[in-house]
């Protein structure tokens, strides 16, 4: 048996939905354990082009059993639009291939709107929150104000809970914000068009998992956004509002006695960051815009386009650390085959001094990029499937990196597809 976490080192959008899709070939199950539809995987294999927000990336591989665990932000009606938008690309997903775990909290329908309330509110102070409810959810679950998704199994229970919940939301909404209140005909709606058709995935998914693990089977562990967003350990406030580091697998897995032996951190060949907050070797102007084009840096959930920049070993180094990643899948480098020489950001020069550590998120707006300049390979390497048919130039590029980070790169990614992979291990 082997358990992997497969984990994002920067700020989201590595490429995680492309490395789970490919390695889901050796696990039986994949389980998401945190955060909820506010961000995405892109997933292209032989079934078409994926935008997955909640859906586990296993779901294309058949006899995968994908979970979502208790730590993610459930929310009914998003899910069930994703479930219906894949099944109609021809994807089989039912109760044997997906399943939800009953201790999973509901993301309830005024978490949206206190997102977009809030937001509104802060007008140029914004975040940049997607505006998905994700920070209402997290905070209103540590204030045991939402309900488990098992519930829906007690419908008088739930009902009456759910009543409770409302008549306390609706004085946030109507006297702090101003905003209309919710009606328990609403919501009655919503449980029918939304709660219902989620219910029949909805099991205790502890068991299954607990059950998996004395069978010996191999899970996999998959991971929304990155070590940078993570909840203690990154940006703060910068980040998300859950913990993306491969240490809470285990507790928002339903598993915690998962032992993670293999923890692969994705890095992308270059840094993007999407929303705001301190981004230390971000790129202007006309040298962005290129990058952006070449990688097609806009978000998977909201079009937004990505803000840009070079490789951060600083903060790919940190990220690391924290994920402790034991081995790394180096993304999207034939993007940067039109360049002619590439940007590195080494170090950080902070209160005129170098430096190799990832400061305190307050001294970010005081760091500057060190820049150094590595020779491109000004060659299409995307059909390459061998490292030693690599450019020299490249090859370059991927081992100065990882003497960098300190940490084997196993995987180097050339292409969007399932296939346009170099394994160097
Ligand atoms: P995730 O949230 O970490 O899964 O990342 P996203 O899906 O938001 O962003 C990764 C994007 O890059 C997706 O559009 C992928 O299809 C694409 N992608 C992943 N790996 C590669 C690669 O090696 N080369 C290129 N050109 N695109 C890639």
């Amino acid at each position: 048996m082997s358990n992997c976490a497969i984990v994002g080192i920067n700020w989201g959008d590595e490429g995680k939905g492309r490395m789970v899709d490919l390695l889901t070939e050796h696990y039986d199950v994949v389980v998401r354990y945190q955060g909820g539809g506010n961000a995405g995987h892109t997933v292209i294999n032989e079934h078409g082009t994926f935008a997955l927000h909640l859906l586990p990336s296993g779901i294309f591989r058949n006899g995968v059993v994908n979970i979502l665990g208790n730590g993610v932000a459930l929310d009914p009606e998003n899910l069930w639009t994703e479930i219906q938008s894949v099944m109609d690309q021809g994807v089989s997903i039912t109760p044997e291939n997906l399943k939800i775990s009953d201790r999973a909290s509901l993301l309830l329908p005024w978490h949206r709107d206190l997102d977009e309330l809030e937001e509104n509110r802060l007008r140029n102070k914004k975040f940049g929150s997607t505006k998905q409810g994700i920070a209402p959810f997290y905070s209103d679950k540590y204030q045991k104000k939402t309900i488990l998704a098992g519930e829906l199994f007690y419908p008088d229970e739930f009902k009456k809970h759910l009543l409770d919940l409302m008549e306390w939301k609706n004085l946030t909404l109507t006297n702090v914000y101003h905003a209309p209140a919710y009606t328990m005909n609403m919501l009655d709606q919503w449980i029918i068009e939304f709660c219902d058709k989620i219910k029949p995935f909805i099991c205790d998914t502890g068991a299954f998992l607990k059950d998996a693990q004395r069978e010996g089977k191999n899970i996999l562990f998959e991971a929304q956004l990155g070590s940078l967003r993570d909840l203690d350990y990154g940006i703060f406030p910068y980040t998300t509002s859950s913990n993306t580091i491969a240490a809470y697998a285990p507790i928002g897995s339903g598993l915690p006695s998962a032992n993670i032996s293999d923890v692969v951190g994705v890095v992308k060949a270059y840094s993007t960051c999407v929303g705001e907050g301190p981004f230390v070797c971000e790129l202007f102007g006309d040298e962005a815009e290129a990058l952006r084009k070449a990688g097609f840096e806009y978000g998977a959930k909201t079009g937004r386009p990505r803000r840009v920049g070079p490789i951060d070993l600083v903060a790919t180094r940190y990220g690391v650390e924290v994920q402790a990643a034991t081995e790394i899948a180096l993304t999207k480098l034939d993007v940067l085959s039109y360049m002619e020489r590439i940007p590195v950001c080494t170090q950080y020069l902070l209160g005129g001094e170098p430096t190799d550590r990832f400061p305190f998120p307050a001294a970010l707006d005081h760091a500057k990029p060190i820049i150094e300049y590595m020779p491109g390979w000004n060659c299409d390497i995307s059909s390459i499937r061998n490292w030693n048919d690599l450019p020299t130039e490249a090859k370059d590029y991927v081992t100065f990196i990882e003497k960098a980070i300190d940490c084997p790169i196993s995987y180097v990614s050339v292409g969007p597809e399932r296939d346009s992979i170099i394994i160097r291990k």
